[in-house]
C-alpha cells in the first residue's frame, strides 16, 4: 500500500509493507542503534544496493537524543565522506528518525533522507511529517527543523520484535489521533483484541491496518498545516503534560508514548474541569488506555514547579500556555486562555 503525502513542495510517499529493493547510485549512510541492527540489519541490507553503504550507530535511548549525539552523528557522516548527493537512512524508532532527520537537514545544508521506522510509534507518527529534533536541558524537542524525508517505508515484519510496552506506547499516539480527529477510529481501536495485540500474536493484517489508518490521517493533517501553525497542533494533545513528565524523569522512566498516555489523561481531566468533556467520555478514554496497559497517572511532587515548566514548551508564547483538549470523542481544539486556578486544580488531582 502507498500513501501520498501531498505537500506543495517536497511531496513523498509512505510505503506500507512494500519495501522491496532500494537502489542508489550514491553513498548511503544508515543510522541506527546496536539493538535494532542486531535484530534487523541483515534483512535490511538484503534490500539495499548502493555505491557504498556506511552503518552508524548511536546509544539507545531518549536520554541520548541531544546535541552531543548529533555531533557524533555528523562526525561519522564526515568520516564517511558523504557528499551532498548521499542519502541518510534512519533505521529505528522515533528517537532515530528525529535525530537522523535533523542531522540530514543540517549536514552540508541538507542532504536527502529516508525513514525506515522499526517501532509502531515511529510508523504511526514520528517517521511521517518532517518534524525533526532533539532535547536539551530546557525541555523536549526544543531544537529541530521541519525537513521532509524523501520516502518512508513501514514494514510490519520489523515490528515483530517489539516488546508489549513498546507496542502499547505506539498505540498511545494512535489513540491520540483518534480522539482528536475521528470517532470511528476510536471505535476501531476499541474493537482490537488488546491481549493478542500486545503479545504480538495478532496477524500482520492488524498492524498494517493501524499503520495505514494513522498515516492516512496524519497525511491530511500535515498537508493542511506542514509547519504546525494550526490543525497540526492538535497532534500535540497530551504532549504539554507529557513533555514536562519526561523532562522531570530525565527521559528514563517512561517511553514517550507512555508519557503521552498520562498526558492525555491529565488533559482530559482539565477538559472535564472546564466543562468540555463529560465524566463519561473521560472514563471511556481512560478505559481504552488501560486496556492497552498504558499508564494514566504520574505523581506530581511539586505543583508549582510542574506549572512553571509548561512555559518552556514550544506551544507556549506571550506567557500563555496553549492546551490541546478534546471537546468530545473524535474532536479536538486549542485552548489558550485557561486560568491558572483551573490548571492548578487539575494538577492537584495528580499530586
Ligand atoms: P525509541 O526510538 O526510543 O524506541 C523505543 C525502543 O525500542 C528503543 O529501545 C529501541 O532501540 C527499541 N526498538 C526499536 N525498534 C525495535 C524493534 N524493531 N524491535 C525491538 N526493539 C526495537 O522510541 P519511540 O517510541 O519509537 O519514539 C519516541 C520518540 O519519537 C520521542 O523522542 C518522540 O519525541 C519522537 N516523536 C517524534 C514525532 C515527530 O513528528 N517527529 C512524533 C512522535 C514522536
Amino acid at each position: 500500500m502507498q500513501i501520498d503525502i501531498n505537500l506543495k513542495e517536497n511531496a513523498y510517499k509512505v510505503y506500507v509493507d512494500e519495501l522491496k529493493n532500494l537502489e542508489f547510485d550514491t553513498k548511503v549512510f544508515i543510522l541506527s542503534n546496536p539493538k535494532i541492527l542486531g535484530l534487523h540489519l541483515k534483512s535490511l541490507l538484503l534490500k539495499i544496493k548502493a555505491k557504498e553503504v556506511f552503518i552508524a550507530t548511536v546509544k539507545d535511548g531518549e536520554e541520548y537524543k541531544n546535541l552531543n549525539t548529533i555531533e557524533e552523528i555528523l562526525n561519522q557522516m564526515f568520516n564517511s565522506k558523504l557528499d551532498r548527493k548521499s542519502v541518510l537512512i534512519s533505521f529505528g524508532g522515533g528517537v532515530i528518525s528525529d535525530m537522523g532527520g535533523f542531522a540530514a537537514s543540517i549536514y552540508q545544508r541538507g542532504i536527502d533522507f529516508i525513514n525506515i521506522p522499526t517501532t509502531l510509534l515511529a510508523c504511526v507518527d514520528a517517521a511521517v511529517g518532517g518534524k525533526t529534533g532533539i532535547n536539551n536541558a530546557f525541555g523536549k524537542n526544543l531544537i529541530g527543523t521541519f525537513y521532509q524525508p524523501k520516502a518512508v517505508y513501514c514494514q510490519s515484519e520489523f515490528l515483530r520484535t517489539l516488546s508489549a510496552r513498546e507496542l502499547a506506547a505506539g498505540m498511545a499516539e494512535f489513540i491520540k489521533m483518534a480522539i482528536m480527529f475521528d470517532k470511528n477510529l476510536l471505535e476501531f481501536i476499541e474493537s482490537i483484541d488488546a491481549k493478542a495485540f500486545l503479545s504480538a500474536s495478532c496477524g500482520d493484517e492488524i498492524l498494517t491496518k493501524i499503520i495505514a489508518k494513522s498515516i492516512e490521517l496524519k497525511a491530511r493533517v500535515v498537508e493542511n498545516d506542514e509547519k504546525e501553525s494550526g490543525v497540526r497542533m492538535l497532534l500535540n494533545y497530551g504532549h504539554t503534560f507529557a513533555h514536562v513528565i519526561e523532562n522531570f524523569t530525565e527521559y528514563k522512566t517512561y517511553l514517550h508514548g507512555e508519557a503521552v498516555a498520562i498526558g492525555m489523561n491529565m488533559a482530559n481531566c482539565l477538559a472535564c474541569n472546564l466543562g468540555f468533556l463529560s465524566q463519561e467520555e473521560c472514563k471511556k478514554i481512560e478505559q481504552i488506555l488501560l486496556k492497552f496497559n498504558l499508564p494514566i497517572s504520574y505523581k506530581i511532587a511539586n505543583i508549582d514547579e510542574f506549572y512553571q515548566a509548561f512555559f518552556r514548551d514550544k506551544k507556549s508564547y506571550n506567557s500563555k500556555i496553549n492546551f490541546i483538549l478534546p471537546s468530545q470523542l473524535g474532536k479536538g481544539f486549542i485552548k489558550e486562555d485557561i486560568s491558572k486556578e483551573i490548571i492548578l486544580k487539575t494538577l492537584k488531582v495528580f499530586a
